[in-house]
């Protein structure tokens, strides 16, 4: 049999015969959005030949009823078409590409990475203005004419002529001076005010610009320098490297960015920063307002259209420096330079719903493919980044010691085991004694407790039952004033019974401590003291955090209690005292990362004292001062933990050494949930038996369970789990792939993949 070498061949020596069969035509594949997972092609008829193309959306015929539907376009090919017969493309949707072949690149990757499908990464990576094809709402931008009036301007409007120097809506003006709209129309009227163009769509609130002017420093330190050095020397080979910052909170590491940034735009390039979330860091997004005037913030409280006109503004490449949260990392900037992930460690960078992505490792894909550096910050950087700095992969810079000269706050250890510190509730006499050193100081003082509520659970005196969510298998938190079970699992709310539903005794008791319970016990302590409370509870409000870490930094404020929203890099020059209240709350949760998290979270609140002339300390309170999280967190030696956590990761072929993907299933019927969790287990398990095709031995993958999830029951669906473990990950993601190929998903069932799961419970 004659073996053909390649197509031109086959193509030269076909019979004159068969010329008519060998249509030639133009063929799309484009991918759904939901509902069919395989990408499909289709024929492109002449007409649309010029506006079929990948990265736009087309319509197509889809099933029997041919009914239309939305596409992604991601490849067009012309040629020989198939032998059977393919329906046409429809329309086309858009008059131009959303997806740049590079983000159609890393969508594809990334259904691979996370075994998320390709549509539904495709519709995750596109905000919803930009998917959304509705008209635009033009909206005149007004402009401060000169002219001088008759009568001499009010407060008002003198503010707003002030601040229309440079075009702005109404509404921004409005704003950004606080003035009425009647004002602004007022100012019209009298040609003080005129139109100057108009905008897309009203535009992203600028009032916080400029509220804090940090100046650039005379001099960098020399672990800035070196960190910054270590930055630019892949900028200037134009390559892709990781570059770690371990800096204590208060070294500069966000000194090293901004400048590192300010060299990307010196070089007409972009940078995108990402920030764990935007409302808990306004510190760092006004520092790069402040640096680089107009910055594209995108933050989760802007509407569609806002979102469509800051993406089209980056994809115009004017706009020079992105600050965002995770789904920033999809910033369509066409000349980046530079990406930056501030507080790399921080558990909202990964995705928790599918696609359930990282954006660290999306960063990477895309730092590699762009041959820029890629920048991760942190005072107490993941298991996962230290081991590949460890390895030699990723380049470490440490940054030691905190600039100007303020030194890291002593730690003190309280520990709860001794009945004498509990004698007074929450507050330890050791901690109230602190806390009363910080104010007689004229220093602030913050308290961290992870938990909000007044209480964080009732119990019968009599039997011991915990009141528990009638949906979730979790205790109910008791919140004040209304003095409501609320579970926090599902967020029902419910009556607080009188009596026990377990033995009907009336002698329920609400226990624990919470956040509200904290802040009427330190109010009781320290009449004087002002005290705010900042929790979710607390912040509901849009601006909430912004207003209440303002008013503590103006000093109208005492002391701060909250959760590890507290935590993050806000830099409060007079904090004194900061406390920990319960070090363990989250210590002994069913989850690998546990000790991880609890040292960071000390660590970083620790962190948050003494940055400021007048010194600083830490009490923390614990029932375990000895486990290497707490007494690594009070040493301020958060690599001593890391060494000390590795090889007890190492040995259970956990992250970092090892990969886990995480099998949920959920159900009302808890025995649906426990069959069906059994069935993909013993799925796993076959494959993992079994010699793939390609490999000499079978792959090293363990797989546990099933098991009831550490929380066994959410909003009434019974939960199961099912872990697969093993130390290559390519080789577990094709197992689960084939485990999983054919599965038939029964009834009143559903269940979820999560690749390198953060969150275990
Ligand atoms: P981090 O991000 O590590 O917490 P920052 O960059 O916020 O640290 O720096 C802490 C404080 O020190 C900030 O107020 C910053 O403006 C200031 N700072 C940073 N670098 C220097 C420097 N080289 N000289 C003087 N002050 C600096
Ligand atoms: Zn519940």
């Amino acid at each position: 049999m004659r073996q053909s070498t390649g197509q031109r061949e086959l193509f030269e020596t076909r019979p004159a015969w068969e010329e008519d069969d060998a249509r030639q035509g133009i063929v799309a594949t484009v991918v759904l959005p939901d509902g069919v997972d395989k990408p499909l092609d289709y024929l492109v008829p002449e007409a649309l030949a010029a506006a079929v193309e990948p990265g736009r959306r087309v319509r197509v015929p889809l099933g029997r009823g041919n009914r239309e539907r939305l596409a992604y376009c991601v490849a067009v090919r012309s040629g020989e078409l198939p032998q059977q017969p393919l329906k046409s493309v429809a329309g086309v949707e858009d008059d131009a590409p959303l997806l740049a072949p590079r983000m159609l690149e890393l969508t594809k990757w990334m259904s691979e990475r996370w075994l998320a499908r390709w549509g539904e990464v495709l519709e995750a990576v596109l905000p919803a203005g930009v998917r959304a094809t509705r008209k635009r709402r033009a909206v005149p931008l007004l402009v401060a004419t000169g002219a001088s009036s008759a009568r001499k301007p009010t407060a008002a409007q003198a503010r707003v002529i002030a601040a229309a120097t440079a075009p702005a809506t109404a509404e921004e003006l409005a704003d950004l001076t606080g003035a009425s709209r009647a004002v602004i129309a007022r100012l019209v009227k009298a040609g003080l005010l005129a139109a100057a163009g108009v905008a897309d769509a009203p535009g992203p609130t600028r009032n916080a610009r400029a509220r804090i002017s940090h100046d650039r420093p005379a001099a960098l330190s020399p672990a800035q320098s070196q960190a910054l050095e270590a930055i630019r020397a892949p900028m200037r080979d134009g390559r892709y490297e990781t570059v770690v910052l371990f800096g204590v909170t208060g070294s500069g590491k966000t000194e090293v960015y901004l400048q590192a940034v300010e060299e990307t735009i010196a070089a007409g390039r972009q940078a995108i920063v990402l920030v764990p979330e935007i409302s808990l860091t306004p510190q760092t997004c006004d520092r790069f307002r402040a640096r680089f005037g107009d910055v594209a913030v995108l933050h989760s409280h802007l509407t569609p259209a806002e979102r469509h006109t800051q993406w089209r503004e980056i994809a115009s490449g004017r706009v020079g420096v992105v600050v965002g949260a995770r789904s920033a990392v999809f910033a369509p900037t066409p000349r980046l330079g530079l990406v930056v992930i501030d507080e790399e460690h921080e558990n909202s960078f990964k995705q928790a719903t599918a696609p359930r992505y990282h954006a660290r490792d999306v960063a990477e894909w895309i730092a590699r493919a762009e041959r820029v550096p890629l920048v991760l910050g942190s005072a107490t950087p993941s298991l996962e980044t230290f081991a590949r700095c460890l390895a030699g992969e990723w380049t470490m810079c440490r940054l030691p010691d905190r600039v100007g000269g303020s030194h890291l706050p002593p730690v003190m250890t309280v520990d709860l085991r001794d009945p004498s510190s509990r004698a007074r509730g929450a507050v330890s006499p050791r901690l109230a004694a602190g806390i009363k050193w910080a104010l007689d100081a004229g220093g602030q003082v913050m308290l961290l407790l992870n938990r909000r509520g007044f209480a964080t659970h009732v119990q019968c005196r009599a039997c011991g039952h915990t009141v528990r969510c009638p949906q979730c298998d979790l205790a109910l938190t008791v919140h004040r004033p209304e003095n409501r079970g609320i579970c926090h699992g599902c967020g029902l709310v419910s009556r607080l019974a009188h009596a026990c539903p377990a033995c009907a005794a009336p002698n329920l008791v609400q226990r624990g401590t919470g956040t509200q319970r904290l802040e009427e016990e330190v109010r009781g302590l320290f009449p004087g003291a002002r005290v705010a409370r900042m929790d979710t509870d607390t912040m509901r409000a849009r601006g909430s955090h912004e207003r209440t870490l303002d008013a503590f930094r103006a000093g109208e404020i005492d002391l701060l209690v909250g959760t590890q929203m507290i935590a993050k890099g806000l830099d409060f020059p007079s904090v004194m005292l900061v406390g920990v209240v319960n070090a363990d709350a989250a210590l002994h949760l069913a989850d690998f990362r546990a000790a991880e998290r609890t040292c960071q979270l000390v660590t970083q609140v620790a962190g948050r004292s003494g940055r400021g002339r007048l010194g600083g300390r830490v009490v923390v309170q614990t029932s375990t001062p000895d486990h290497p999280a707490i007494s690594a967190a009070g040493r301020h030696d958060y690599e001593a933990f890391v060494r000390s956590e590795l090889p007890l990761r190492e040995a259970l072929l956990y992250p970092p050494f090892g990969h886990i993907v995480r099998v949920v299933v959920r159900s009302v019927d808890e025995q649906a949930a426990a069959n069906w969790a059994e069935h993909i287990a013993g799925r796993l398990r076959q494959e993992a038996a079994v010699l793939p095709a390609e490999a000499t031995e079978p792959p090293a993958v363990r797989v546990l369970g099933p098991a009831p999830a550490p929380i066994a029951r959410l909003r009434d669906r019974f939960r199961y789990h099912v872990q697969a473990m093993g130390r290559d990950e390519t080789a577990l993601r094709n197992l689960i792939r084939r485990a999983t190929a054919t599965l038939q998903t029964p009834d009143k069932v559903a269940w979820i993949v999560d690749v390198d799961p953060v969150e275990m419970l």
